[in-house]
């Protein structure tokens, strides 16, 4: 699986402080790669063309669930082992994440797909209706069975993000938002190491990236409290209510080939009826936000982490960055430390 390359002009034996790397975009990608590396002593600036506030790039919408278990009912083997790694590291850097689990439910009409999901999943603890309602008392007799998969976890993206950039500014990093940065001018600026993770505002250099619209809203209730993720079987969408602080909820996601970020009315009704299922009272909940992020993905939606001199791009995180952001990051310390390269994410252009 490992191979080794060397950078060109970097000499392995160069120490890491005296190696400047440029990182481009400040989304959930770029701030993983900037905390690894410069845990790792190498001297980083971060760039981000948005202001500190974030709220252009696609993260801002995500949902920050990290659930490799749930994730793999779709995705393929390699997520749930990037997914898994990562799951280590936000517990490692990010202490007060919420490792709660996630919980799966399904109205009776769609057990089958309740089943299925069943099927193709593990790491889940089978519930009845009294083992649902002593883990979410909210929704006590109202679910007739669940899946519970303890070791899942969720973070608020707009709450994580800046935490992990004020720690950067901490660790010594200069963090430049509202600065355009391409890979070109970096590179030029001999010597440096560029990581290239703008996202689809990498498309000048990445033609084959693609953005999947995902929409959500944000809604506020005092009359529901979960403590975890909670996904619901639905014929259309992965659809999921997450707890976020001050009694709101994140209500997501479609997943729909359209790189119009709208919100449809047909998404918005379907999304507000899924909550209202779950439980009546989310029918008085006040709407808070809404809005629709366009997940970068290449054509078979599995990331890449391609190496072109000096020049390393990470992207097409599609619907799953927050879940394996820091181990593609991982992956590139020991790229840049140690020349080594994964093949399943690496490609060499
Ligand atoms: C509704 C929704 C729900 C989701 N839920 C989840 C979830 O629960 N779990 C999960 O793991 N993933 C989820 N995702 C997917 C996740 O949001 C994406 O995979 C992730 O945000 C991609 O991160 P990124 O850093 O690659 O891109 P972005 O977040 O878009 O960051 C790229 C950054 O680069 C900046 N930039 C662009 N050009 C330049 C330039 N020239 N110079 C400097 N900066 C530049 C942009 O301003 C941007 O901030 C969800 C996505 C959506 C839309």
């Amino acid at each position: 699986m490992l191979q080794k390359l060397s950078l060109p002009r970097l000499n392995p034996s160069d120490s890491a402080s005296t190696v400047a790397i440029d990182v481009l975009g400040a989304g959930v990608a770029g701030t993983w790669q900037a905390l690894l590396l410069a845990r790792a002593g190498y001297k980083v600036t971060l760039y981000e063309r948005d202001s500190a506030a974030m709220t252009e790039g696609t993260s801002h919408w995500a949902g920050g669930m990290l659930a490799p278990w749930c994730e793999s009912e779709t995705a393929e083997p390699v997520i749930v082992r990037l997914g898994l790694r990562a799951l280590a590291l936000w517990r490692e850097h990010v202490p007060d994440a919420a490792f709660n689990g996630s919980l799966v439910i399904a109205h009776a009409r769609d057990r089958a797909d309740f089943g299925r999901f069943a099927r193709l999943t593990s790491h889940y603890e089978r519930l009845d209706a009294d083992g649902v309602g002593a883990l979410e008392p909210s929704l006590a007799g109202r679910f007739a069975e669940g899946l519970f998969y303890k070791d899942e976890g969720h973070v608020e993206p707009r709450r994580v993000l800046p935490q992990l950039h004020a720690r950067l500014a901490a660790l010594g990093v200069e963090v430049r938002f509202g600065t355009a940065r391409e890979p070109q001018h970096s590179a030029q600026d001999d010597g440096r190491i560029v990581i290239d993770c703008r996202g689809l505002g990498a498309r000048d250099a990445l033609p084959d990236l693609r953005g999947v619209k995902g929409e959500m809203i944000l809604i506020e209730t005092d009359e529901v409290e979960l403590s975890r993720p909670v996904r619901l079987m639905h014929p259309r969408w992965p659809l999921y209510l997450i707890p976020r602080e001050d009694h709101r909820f994140m209500l997501g996601a479609t997943s729909i080939e359209s790189e119009d970020d709208r919100v449809s009315l047909r998404s918005a009704l379907e999304l507000m009826s899924a909550a209202y299922t779950v439980h009546p009272a989310f029918g008085e909940a006040r709407i808070l936000d809404f809005g629709a992020g366009l997940r970068p993905a290449f054509a078979d939606n599995l990331p890449r982490i391609a190496i072109q001199g000096r020049t390393i791009t990470v992207n097409g995180l599609y619907r799953h960055g927050f879940l394996i952001a820091p181990a593609l990051a991982e992956l590139t310390v020991a790229l840049v430390a140690r020349g080594e390269i994964d093949n399943e994410v690496m490609r060499c252009t």
